[in-house]
């Protein structure tokens, strides 16, 4: 166990503790049913209602959105009715969470792993490890090997070493050679969301050492149907419970005579409760009006963290001339990477979908340009192995979630040095309220198995 997730272990510990002991104390002096708000409806806040809803303690949820899901956004395109995830697509083989919710609730978890070729300086590959440098994979393999295997202080002290580099600068100081440099800043970019110069060190060899039973890096499987039934069956559950359209704009907590919050909304709403899980994302959160405020840290951590700037580009083609239903590839072109979005999905006519999925700087060009501006810049990404792509496209949908009203961006991304800076203070509770949602797991955190586990833990509090 990595001396990282001990000292996230520890600080839970102790604040949960304390919160612990104040709700036992109100519980013994007051035969009231006690009743829980939740902010949000994503995966997180759907888990912590699911939780209480298993324990019988009151609750409610209140949701900005006039849907349930968050992050997880499951659309249907075309008269095919194709369904395309614009937000979280991979379910990993290692989330245990949401693997066991997919079972109990009957939901089928289908293959969706890749192939990937590349095109690189104008040259199609038919397999991207055609251009890496074998001794410097096997050096990697090493590097991170001795990392897994280190003493436990030996790799606490290392670990505030990493945080304070980014990976692509560990990555050249440890001889990655040239190419595989660039091309570790755009695969692994898609994984982070930004790029490799603007990200931890110590978050990517976390991520990239520890054992694992997913041998696609966690790209293993999706949800029949898309993502979102899961939310679905969810909020089935417990359908009343959940208030849409109701954004939370002002929280009041007080301690005396007993514990009370008071929360309210957009919509003149007031909701009324003895605790409080509130799973915005950084920036929501630091949107709302607290009383009493949030701890200065914990506000400077809100503006300090960053979420990974992501673009979703789906493209509805007349034929899937990718011919590879496993077929993804990455590129040094304006599309970044592109991924066929309608694996296990058949149609009468050869149609289907490619996402094209941009980080960083490019997610916002893309998101910025006109639909057949899109098609174009697709079509010059792709010429090199697919030279005719433009007269085959149809219908579109684009996300970009560095817009998004909420979020700001797709996940958290810890930079240099904010790891063991930030996730305490955004990690620690306030009077009657706990905080969850994907930015705040460690391990899963740019997950959904995060945000199922810190909304499940959430609600283990109360
Ligand atoms: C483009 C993209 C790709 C991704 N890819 C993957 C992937 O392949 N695999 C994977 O596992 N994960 C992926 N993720 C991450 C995954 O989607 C998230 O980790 C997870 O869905 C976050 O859930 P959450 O409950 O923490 O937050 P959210 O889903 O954001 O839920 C928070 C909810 O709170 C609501 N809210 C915010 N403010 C307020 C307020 N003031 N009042 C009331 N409600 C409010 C929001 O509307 C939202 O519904 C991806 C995400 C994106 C965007």
């Amino acid at each position: 166990m990595s001396t990282r997730r001990q000292f996230i272990k520890q600080a839970a510990l102790g604040t949960g503790g304390l919160l612990l002991s104040t709700s036992v104390l109100a519980n013994a002096f007051s035969p009231r049913r006690k009743k829980v708000i939740i902010i949000g409806a994503g995966f997180a806040g759907l888990m912590a209602g699911y939780e209480l809803y298993k324990k019988k303690i009151d609750f409610e949820i209140l949701e900005a959105r006039n849907r349930i899901g968050g992050r997880v956004h499951s659309h249907n395109i075309g008269r095919q009715n194709f369904v395309v995830e614009l937000g979280a697509e991979w379910v990993g083989a290692d989330h245990p969470v949401l693997i066991g919710l997919c079972d109990h609730f009957g939901l089928k978890l289908e293959d969706n792993t890749f192939s990937t070729q590349a095109i690189y300086n104008g040259t199609h590959y038919r397999d991207v490890k055609q251009l890496t440098d074998h001794n410097w994979e096997q050096k990697l393999t090493g590097i991170l090997d001795r990392y897994k295997h280190m003493e436990p202080h030996a790799q606490e002290a290392l670990d505030r070493k990493l945080d304070k580099t980014d990976w692509w600068r560990y990555l050249l100081e440890n001889g990655c050679p040239e190419r595989d440099l660039e091309l570790r800043d755009l695969i692994d970019s898609t994984d982070f969301g930004e790029s490799i110069r603007g990200v931890s060190a110590l978050a990517a060899v976390d991520e990239y050492s520890s054992d694992k039973l997913s041998t696609h890096n966690q790209m293993d499987l999706k949800i029949k149907g898309g993502n979102s039934s899961l939310a679905l069956a969810l909020s089935k559950l417990f359908a009343d419970k959940i208030r849409m359209g109701t954004k939370v704009e002002r929280v009041v907590q007080t301690t005396k005579p007993a514990g009370k919050v008071k929360v309210y909304c957009s919509d003149g709403y007031v909701a009324e409760g003895d605790k409080l899980i509130c799973t915005a994302p950084a920036f929501a959160v630091s949107k709302i009006k607290w009383e009493p405020e949030l701890p200065a840290g914990m506000q400077m951590a809100l503006q300090g963290l960053e979420y990974a700037r992501i673009n979703k580009n789906a493209i509805l083609y007349r034929e899937r001339f990718w011919e590879r239903d496993d077929f993804d590839m990455i590129t040094d072109m304006p599309g970044h990477y592109f991924y066929h979005a309608t694996k296990n999905q058949t149609s009468l006519t050869d149609a289907g979908v490619l996402i094209s999925y941009t980080i960083g700087d490019k997610a916002a060009v893309i998101a910025s340009q006109q639909d057949d501006e899109r098609v174009d810049l697709a079509d010059q990404s792709l010429k090199t192995a697919f030279p005719y792509t433009k007269s085959l496209a149809g219908d579109q949908l684009d996300y970009y979630w560095g817009n998004d009203k909420y979020s700001r961006g797709a996940y958290a991304v810890y930079g240099k040095g904010q790891w063991f800076d930030l996730f305490p203070k955004l990690n620690a509770p306030h009077i009657h309220t706990h905080f969850a949602g994907e930015h705040l797991s460690e391990p899963w955190g740019g997950f959904m198995e995060g945000a199922l586990e810190t909304g499940r833990d959430a609600a283990g509090k109360i």
